[in-house]
């Protein structure tokens, strides 16, 4: 699929966001299939943008690259500075 959109998954303490639609994500997904709602109830309409996330970043200061590298070893780091954050 050479059309096949991508994004970057943002890690934060207890929810993870997807770079591209900024909808919450799963840490364990390699695609953008499913919406992870947190607390909040999930809204029916709502639907996940299908990326493949090809990198990992983190919005918490405290999760350093290691610590994104334990949780996902296939997916390269990526910075806040050189991402977009959806914070
Ligand atoms: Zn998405």
């Amino acid at each position: 699929m050479p059309d096949e959109p991508t994004a970057t998954l943002w890690v934060s303490t207890h929810t993870s966001t997807c770079g591209r639609c900024r909808k919450g994500a799963f840490l364990d997904a390699t695609h953008h299939d499913r919406i992870a709602t947190g607390f909040d109830m999930p809204d029916p309409l709502d639907k996940p943008c299908g990326a493949r996330f090809t990198s990992i970043g983190s919005l918490r200061i405290e999760y350093k690259e290691e610590h994104l590298r334990a949780f996902r070893p296939d997916l390269p780091y990526q910075s806040r500075e050189g991402g977009n954050p959806p914070l």
